[in-house]
């Protein structure tokens, strides 16, 4: 997909489809608890969308024959990304990735965060909170001017020094008038390489990373993908405007 420039007029239209995605992920965060499906969860987030006269952008999403068939991507422990929504209940114990789109008035919000089921081990909350910072290092190198490698170098480094690894077979995205826009968004790379950001991009930055090794597979399902080793995944993304000011986080509420 082509790489557009936004306009104030067109990231005016992406904020009310990014406070829609967050309005969504704030609601799912609370109904997150042991013994929930993963179905409900895919209701309650394509109920609230729907009520807001938008619509799930990853229900019926295509990648060559197989068709995304929920609106929510939840992914649970070892699952990184694209998990179905099922019957599965959730433990006390699990983290669970819920990653969430919205179209409205012709354009895109995406953004994803990863929760615990009530207590966790201090593995699996180390994983959250450094996964969530490594995301905020990388926005906070969202400028006009800087380069794309600045932005992934920034996540990287966060994550190894603290200890976890970065999947490398997903990467963030461009994201506007389509769900997935160039350019691509590695987790990982060197500062001052790659494309310059430019005012009016629109980047869903999104690290996936893990507690073990780097490598993931995807299930039989053709799409949940999970760590070779069986270690915890987590994954945190935000859809992000370069202005000459810096970041503007537009999935917030
Ligand atoms: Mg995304």
């Amino acid at each position: 997909m082509e790489l557009e420039l936004k306009s104030k007029e067109d990231l005016e239209r992406m904020r009310r489809a990014g406070q829609i995605v967050a309005e969504v992920l704030e609601r799912l965060r609370e109904a997150v608890k042991p013994g929930v499906t993963t179905l409900e969860l895919d209701r309650i987030a394509e109920e609230m969308t729907r009520k807001r006269g938008a619509v799930p952008a990853f229900k019926g999403y295509r990648v060559g024959p197989r068709v995304f068939p929920a609106s929510l991507c939840v992914s649970i422990n070892e699952e990184v990304v694209h998990g179905i929504p099922s019957s599965r209940t959730l433990k006390e114990g699990d983290i669970v990735g819920l990653d969430f789109g919205v179209t409205i008035d012709g354009y895109y919000g995406d953004a994803a965060v990863t929760v615990p089921v009530g207590k966790v081990s201090k593995e699996a909350g180390h994983l959250l909170a450094a996964t969530r910072e490594s995301l905020w290092q990388g926005i906070r190198t969202v400028r006009a001017g800087n380069r794309l490698g600045d932005l992934s170098h920034a996540i990287q480094s966060y994550a190894e020094g603290a200890g976890l690894s970065v999947v490398r077979e997903f990467v963030g995205h461009g994201i506007g008038r389509n769900l997935h826009e160039e350019p691509q968004i590695p987790n990982f790379g060197e500062p001052g390489r790659g494309r310059l950001l430019r005012e009016g991009m629109v980047l869903a930055i999104e690290p996936m990373l893990n507690l073990g090794d780097p490598g993931v597979m995807v299930r039989d399902d053709g799409w949940t993908a999970v760590t070779c080793d069986g270690s915890l995944s987590a994954h945190f993304e935000h859809s992000v405007a370069v202005t000459a000011d810096g970041p503007v986080v537009l999935t917030t509420l």
